[in-house]
Formats: structure tokens, C-alpha cells, sequence
């Protein structure tokens, strides 16, 4: 039974609206700090307020959690202020799904004309698109809203979703199930839809059908790439990996990829691997680099065949301290392709028919991709010191330490 003092103060915290979250204070400390009393933030014009019920943690998130060490964080953080000085502290997250909370005013008017199975309204399980671009540069207006150039993104510019409460506009919200429904798509799987998504945009820029693909990187978005580019036709698939790697290759052979390659202490069996059994092409169709680590690099652009493709979404930290760029792409004829984010929004249209498709069984091998256990914000120093120690692969929290 709750006592009268702490039904008191459970009244006192929702009439004062405030919420717990995580924030990124100080650009030039590492850590995040944990506030108990943070605002809940009220949707404005065309906004909706959504209740997080789970949190995704991503290789971004790690970085903005080491800030001190990345100068590349940094600066991406402070990319659209006119000075280091006039950062102010922001709540970090950007993978996430839940509860639609509250509708801000002029919601209902855009959305006149959506079907009403398709509408979203207050009850709704949702997840967002966190990417907002600003709908007016030349390249919002020819289909290329992922790669708008003024893009801002919530967790990174703006305030994101390690909290109980998180804000986006209307347009953002992808909806996965009405009234609450998340029989059809688990938490823990509609919070890391974010990442499968760029696995997805980029195994779709790829043109793996009835090729022999390279994925160079096997942690999250490397396997879950690997049954992807399975799952779209890929006749051969080779994975590397440097780190966790016992089980990595468990799950890469699980996804049907046909070799695992340990690149810890070198690329020498890549390279070797790949002359034997692609001596008719001189090299595979396709390179997807997962990884960001230097030496992937290098490896991506030896391995690939003449006329092949190279996908690049890892994120290099560094510079490349030197690229052949004559050998390694023009003579060879490479296509190169970077990727960021997720079309918007055919990439989730994509991916929410693969994850509903049970012919592909895409539910059951996301599961095996994430954490099974739940994190609350309170114990975020434990979950970042876990998180690329090979205990866990992809962390999801729960701001109220409930969701599954
Ligand atoms: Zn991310
Ligand atoms: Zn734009």
C-alpha cells in the first residue's frame, strides 16, 4: 500500500510535471548526470508528447557519453551554435518507443486527411523518426530529406529520449500498433528500430541480390545486416570482427553468414579467404563497412573486386591517415556509398513490412540482437561500463524500469 507521504509526493511530481532523465552537461567532461525533477517537456505547434516505454542505447550515445575523448562529438554537438559557449545542457537519447501522450495544438488539423486507421492519436504505440530535417533546403524537396543539410538531431542537437517523456513532431511518429497494442512488435524491439533502420538503408543501397557480400563489423547493425542481405538474396557473406568474439560468430553462423573472420590481430585470413574463393572476379560484389575502425577501411577497398560497391556507414572517428584513393576506387571502378540515417520515409516502410513478413522470421533474430536485460536510467554508469565489453550488444533502457 503506498503510504500517504508517498502518494503526496507522487501528486506533487505530476502536477509539477517533472520527470526523470539523462543529460549531457558538459561537452568537455565525460559522464551524463541523472535528473530527477527535469521538466516534462510540452509539445508545441504540430508536436506530440510521447511516454518512453524503452530506450536504445547506440554507438553515438557512447560517444557523447565520452565526449571528452571525441573531438568529432563535440563539435558535431555544437555544429548549429554560433560559439562552444552557448551549448546548453541537452537530454541525450535518440532510439526509443512508446506511449502517445499528449497531441500539441494544430496536430489533428495536419492530419485531416490521414485514413483513420492511420491516424495517431493520444494511447498510440509509437516510435519516431528522431532525424528532423527542415523541409525547405533543395534537397528536403527532392526526396533527400536524410541528407538535409540544416538536419538536427533529437539526443545530439536536440533534447532526445533517455527520459520518461520525450517531444517530436507529428510528422516523426511512426505508428506500430493502435491503443497500446504492442502485441505485434515488442518494446524492446520498437526501441532499436532506429538502428535496424540504418542497417536496412543500407543494405538496401547495396546490391546484394545473387552477389557475394563483405560486412566488415558483426555488432548490431553488422549482424543485423547479415540476415538481411540473407534474407535479400546474398549467395556469399563474409563477416569480420576484431572484439566479443565468440559470440559474434555464433550469431553471424546463426544469421547464415558463410564465413567469420578474426581481425583482431590483423586482415592477412581476409585477404587470403577472399583471393581463394573469389578468383573469378578478383575480389567480393560488395563491401558493407559497419565497423568505423581504421583498418576496415583499408580492408573494404582491397577486397573488393573491380566494379564492385563499398557502403560505408560505420563512423571513422579519425580521418584516414592515408587512403590510396587511385588504386583502392578509380582504377578499380569502385562505386562508393555513404550512408546516413533512414530514408524518410521509405527505409520505415521497408522495415516495419520485413519485421510484420513471418516468412522472414525477422522478430526472432532481432530478439537475439538486443539485451534481454533492462536497464533503468538510475543505473546508467553500470550499462555505459557494460556496453562494448562484450556482456551485452545492444542496450535498452526502461525510464520506469517496467517495459519488456
Ligand atoms: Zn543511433
Ligand atoms: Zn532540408
Amino acid at each position: 500500500m503506498q503510504t500517504s507521504a508517498a502518494a503526496d509526493s507522487k501528486i506533487k511530481s505530476e502536477s509539477k510535471q517533472e520527470m526523470k532523465c539523462l543529460i549531457k552537461e558538459n561537452l568537455a567532461a565525460d559522464g551524463f548526470s541523472l535528473k530527477e525533477t527535469h521538466p516534462v517537456p510540452k509539445p508545441g505547434f504540430g508536436e506530440v508528447r510521447i511516454k518512453v516505454l524503452a530506450t536504445a542505447v547506440c554507438g553515438t550515445d557512447k560517444s557523447i557519453y565520452n565526449s571528452a575523448k571525441s573531438e568529432g562529438i563535440r563539435k558535431e554537438m555544437q555544429r548549429y551554435l554560433a560559439s562552444a559557449a552557448d551549448y546548453r545542457p541537452i537530454v541525450v537519447g535518440h532510439e526509443f518507443c512508446g506511449i502517445v501522450e499528449e497531441l500539441g495544438p494544430g496536430v489533428h488539423d495536419m492530419a485531416l486527411d490521414v485514413p483513420n486507421h492511420m491516424l495517431i492519436q493520444k494511447g498510440d504505440y509509437v516510435t519516431a523518426e528522431m532525424h528532423l530535417s527542415c523541409g525547405h533546403c533543395s534537397l528536403c524537396r527532392t526526396g533527400n530529406e536524410h541528407i538535409c543539410t540544416g538536419v538536427k538531431v533529437k539526443g545530439v542537437h536536440l533534447d532526445g529520449c533517455f527520459a520518461q517523456s520525450v517531444v517530436v513532431p507529428y510528422k516523426n511518429v511512426i505508428l506500430l500498433g493502435k491503443n497500446g497494442d504492442t502485441s505485434q512488435i515488442s518494446p524492446r524491439i520498437g526501441a532499436m528500430l532506429d538502428a535496424f533502420g540504418n542497417a536496412v538503408h543500407t543494405v538496401q543501397e547495396a546490391d546484394v541480390a545473387g552477389k557475394s557480400v563483405a560486412i566488415l563489423g558483426a555488432g548490431p547493425l553488422g549482424l543485423m545486416s547479415t540476415f538481411l542481405c540473407r534474407a535479400f538474396g546474398a549467395t556469399r557473406i563474409y563477416v569480420t570482427e576484431a572484439a566479443d568474439l565468440e559470440r559474434r560468430q555464433a550469431l553471424s553462423a546463426e544469421f547464415h553468414a558463410d564465413h567469420f573472420v578474426d581481425v583482431s590481430k590483423g586482415s592477412g585470413q581476409l585477404h587470403s579467404l577472399v583471393n581463394k574463393l573469389e578468383s573469378n572476379s578478383n575480389g567480393v560484389d560488395v563491401v558493407l563497412e559497419m565497423s568505423g575502425s581504421l583498418p576496415a577501411y583499408d580492408d573494404a577497398f582491397k577486397i573488393v573486386r573491380n566494379g564492385g560497391q563499398v557502403i560505408l556507414l560505420g563512423i571513422a572517428r579519425q580521418p584516414l591517415p592515408s587512403f590510396d584513393i587511385a588504386n583502392g576506387v578509380i582504377w578499380k571502378g569502385v562505386t562508393v556509398k555513404g550512408i546516413f540515417g533512414r530514408k524518410m520515409f521509405s527505409t520505415w516502410e521497408t522495415m516495419l513490412s520485413l519485421i510484420r513478413s513471418d516468412r522472414l522470421d525477422l522478430k526472432s533474430k532481432l530478439e537475439k540482437v538486443v539485451a534481454q536485460k533492462l536497464y533503468k536510467l538510475d543505473e546508467y554508469e553500470k550499462a555505459f561500463s557494460v556496453l562494448g565489453s562484450g556482456e551485452e550488444l545492444k542496450l535498452i533502457f526502461s525510464p520506469d524500469g517496467t517495459q519488456a
